[in-house]
Order: structure tokens, then C-alpha cells, then sequence
């Protein structure tokens, strides 16, 4: 359920412009504007949403959503017919425990969290119990309209002040970005003394959401785009048995470029090779599968200290 976030009452007072982080008013109902005399950015409100997209920075344009234009391919991904009826070849064995940890070390800090999404237009995969907790105020942030949406921005600038939220959450977010550094550098600029972090992002996947996909990280490189931060754990949630089905449903599309036969690709490779992901239940906290993840997590706590590239090798977890 949509928690009732009210874009004046809530939203407004720790809103800034993402071009200039200068604070923002509304003018009349249908535009926000940036307060700083020398920028002057306005913003649109389309249904309650607002658009604060940096543009001349961003992949995105504001008249991408003023239009409706869809910006979503990854939205698309999702709700395709095919992934109603059959069996995926994708599955996720540590998000529901790893955001109830969340939860769990956010009440620990304090009583009432905020809690900012990144990619939140529709619900991560193992969130749905901590967006049900009464205690906690869950932004949700996309760069498309889905069921959840409450602002549209682009992570590279957050258009919060510093400081305001005691957690932020993007899960397979950072492999969709064009700088993921910057954007967890805003992240961190964001999060209060202390405040939580947690991120899944693909290491051994192939591309997906086509011209919205740019990188994949190592384990040891997920953690460094995270120095800022100290660990409170990280790990696999997707295994070699998912990275394997993967690689066999994109080698066999290799072949094709029809769209019609791309689909009865998919529908093949979905039959024939959705067992593999089982045998991830065995390898998911091995050593020896930790270099073949197909998607890595970290759950980590803002720090004054920044993680040195020594103390980074030291962190390797594989079995060479
Ligand atoms: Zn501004």
C-alpha cells in the first residue's frame, strides 16, 4: 500500500533543486521553482509527482515526462506477459531477510526513520514487509511514473537537502546509472550521521533495459564504490546458478535479431534452463561460488572513515 506522503507537507521543506541544492517553492499547482536568483530552474508537478531532473546533466529530460514518454524499459521487462505464465530464470535468496535486517538496524537508530528508495516506482524484490512498517516514512524515487512514484529524479542529483534521511535503499539501481560513484557519493550527502545503506547490483549478468545499462561490479569493487561507508555485511543474493541461465538465454539470442524470434528465444531458454537457479541455494554462501554471483549486496553504515585500497584487497572473499 502507497503510504500517504503529501508532496506540501512532507516533501517541500526538505526538497532542493537539483541543479543548484538551493531550497524550492511551489507556484501554484503545477510547478516547483528554485529559490536561488541565479539559477531559477522550475520544475514540473504532473499528478502530484514532481519532475526535478538536473537536465543538463541528466540522461533524462524533463519533457520525457511531461510528454509521457516512457522511460521505463525496465518497467516494460517486468510486467511482459511471458513472466506472468512461466517459470523465471532469476531469483533472489537474500533480499526479504537483508531488508528486514535493515529495518531492524534503522529502528535501532531511531524511532521514526525516513527512508529514501532509489528506483522505487514499483516494489523491490523481498521489500514488501518493510514498506508495510508503520514506523517507517518510505520515499520513493524513480526516473518513470510506476504505481509508487513519489518524485521523479536522477540519482546522480538527489534533490533532497543533506542530511535528511536515516536510510536509502537502491536495489539494481547502480548498474543503470552512467556514474554510480557520484551517485552513491549523493547517497552518502543525504544520509544522516550514521544512516544505513543498502544496494544489490549485478556482477555476472548480461546487459538489461538496453541503453540504460552501464556497469557491473566485483565484489571488491562494490565495496569500494561504498568507502565512505563501514560494512555491516555483504554477500550474494543471486547465484552462478542464475549467472549460468543468464549466459545460456543470451547465447542463445546471440543468434537472433527478429523480434518475434527473440521472444520464442526467451520462452525456450525460460523452459529449458529455470532449473538452474535451484542449484543456487546450495552455493549462495560459498566461497568457492563468490566469484561466479550474479548479483552482489552490501548493507553498510555512513562512516567519517574512508575504506583505504589496502584494507580494500584485504576484504577479498573468493577462494582463489
Ligand atoms: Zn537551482
Amino acid at each position: 500500500m502507497k503510504k500517504n506522503i503529501q508532496l506540501k507537507k512532507d516533501l517541500l521543506p526538505i526538497l532542493r533543486c537539483p541543479i543548484c541544492k538551493s531550497k524550492v517553492a511551489m507556484v501554484g499547482e503545477d510547478y516547483i521553482k528554485c529559490s536561488n536568483y541565479e539559477c531559477t530552474a522550475s520544475f514540473p508537478v504532473i499528478n502530484d509527482v514532481p519532475v526535478l531532473i538536473n537536465e543538463p546533466e541528466s540522461i533524462f529530460r524533463i519533457q520525457d515526462f511531461t510528454l509521457k514518454k516512457d522511460t521505463y524499459v525496465l518497467g516494460e521487462l517486468r510486467a511482459h506477459w511471458l513472466g506472468k505464465f512461466l517459470p523465471t530464470l532469476s531469483q533472489n535468496l537474500k533480499s526479504k531477510a537483508n531488508y528486514a535486517r535493515f529495518v531492524e538496524h534503522l529502528l535501532a537508530q531511531t524511532s521514526n526513520p525516513k527512508v529514501l528508495i532509489i528506483g522505487g516506482g514499483i516494489v523491490g524484490i523481498g521489500l514488501n514487509n518493510a514498506l508495510d512498517h508503520p514506523d517507517i516514512t518510505f520515499i520513493e524515487s524513480d526516473v518513470a511514473f510506476g504505481p509508487r512514484t513519489t518524485l521523479i529524479c536522477d540519482a546522480h542529483d538527489i534533490p533532497f537537502e543533506d542530511m535528511v534521511f536515516d536510510g536509502v535503499i537502491a536495489q539494481a539501481v547502480l548498474e543503470h546509472v552512467v556514474d554510480p560513484a557520484r551517485c552513491v557519493q549523493e547517497m552518502f550527502r543525504v544520509l544522516t550521521k550514521q544512516g544505513l545503506v543498502y544496494a544489490e547490483t549485478p556482477f555476472m549478468q548480461q546487459v538489461h533495459g538496453g541503453i540504460y545499462d552501464f556497469t557491473r561490479f566485483t565484489h571488491l569493487g562494490h565495496r569500494h564504490l561504498f568507502k565512505q561507508f563501514d560494512e555491516i555485511d555483504s554477500g550474494m543474493q543471486n547465484g552462478p546458478g542464475m549467472a549460468l541461465a543468464w549466459s545460456y538465454e543470451y547465447f542463445l539470442l546471440s543468434f537472433v535479431e527478429a523480434p518475434f524470434m527473440r521472444k520464442l528465444v526467451r520462452l525456450f531458454a525460460r523452459l529449458t534452463a529455470f532449473w538452474l537457479k535451484y542449484f543456487d541455494y546450495l552455493l549462495v554462501d560459498k566461497r568457492s561460488a563468490f566469484d561466479a554471483a550474479s548479483g552482489l549486496y552490501f548493507l553498510g553504515r555512513k562512516s567519517d572513515h574512508i575504506l583505504s585500497h589496502r584494507d580494500l584487497i584485504r576484504l577479498y572473499r573468493g577462494a582463489l
